[in-house]
């Protein structure tokens, strides 16, 4: 199925009054056309006096690009519903998915027997229908005799690259990115130390949409 503004309403209002007291208060509910994310609680923020954040002008965002699961559909709203309970509270987690994210959604898969995940994890048969959507784990490679490169890295082994890529004496720099642009689709999952030198303006151009990613201690996730 793919979601419509009254669906999301529905659902939304079922859960708000089932998981979290009613507590939520309303916010605009968008539709996405979005590669990048099933579900988005966009937001402003600003620093307060003492550094934390307050966050506010919430917005609702569900990507309606892909025909998804009914299940798959609520999970991400009730995702994304934790993401704004704790937005719109001024809970300051220790990251996007931190501890107190992780905790709610432990309660609400246990009371409610849902199977919220961390990440908006994409079923096999999802990829397949849409080769575009194929998500990108790149690293843009930067060398010492000034010529740009990228590796794609397979998921499996984003931590092991993260750290050795660096550490190859020809590599200047290393900045890491996810996307689901296409020209990607063309270069095959690094296993290894492997670097494809690209054109620096073309990859540019191919970069435009992709969203940097930052490692905090051990979780590696896009940057907000
Ligand atoms: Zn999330």
């Amino acid at each position: 199925m793919k979601a419509t503004k009254e669906y999301i309403q529905k659902k939304f209002d079922e859960y708000n009054r089932l998981c979290f007291d009613g507590k939520l208060e309303p916010l605009p509910i968008r539709l996405s056309r979005a590669r990048t994310f099933l579900g988005q609680v966009a937001y402003m923020r600003k620093r307060k006096w003492n550094g934390s954040w307050h966050y506010y002008n919430f917005v609702f965002k569900i990507s309606v690009l892909l025909d998804l699961p009914e299940q798959e559909v609520e999970d991400t709203i009730l995702h994304e519903m934790i993401h704004y309970y704790i937005l719109s509270n001024q809970i300051q987690d220790t990251s996007a998915h931190g501890v107190v994210f992780r905790q709610m959604m432990q309660d609400i898969n246990q009371r409610f027997h849902r199977n919220l995940t961390i990440t908006h994890r994409r079923s096999k048969e999802e990829l397949e229908q849409d080769q575009q959507v194929r998500q990108h784990l790149i690293c843009v490679v930067r060398f010492k005799n000034g010529q740009t490169g990228i590796t794609i890295a397979a998921k499996t082994r984003l931590y092991r690259l993260w750290n050795a890529l660096p550490k190859v004496p020809e590599v200047e720099s290393c900045r890491w990115y996810v996307s689901t642009d296409s020209y990607f689709n063309r270069f095959p999952r690094a296993l290894s130390l492997k670097v494809y030198k690209v054109p620096q303006e073309e990859l540019k151009l191919h970069l435009q949409d992709a969203l940097s990613l930052v490692k905090t201690g051990n979780v590696i996730q896009v940057q907000k």
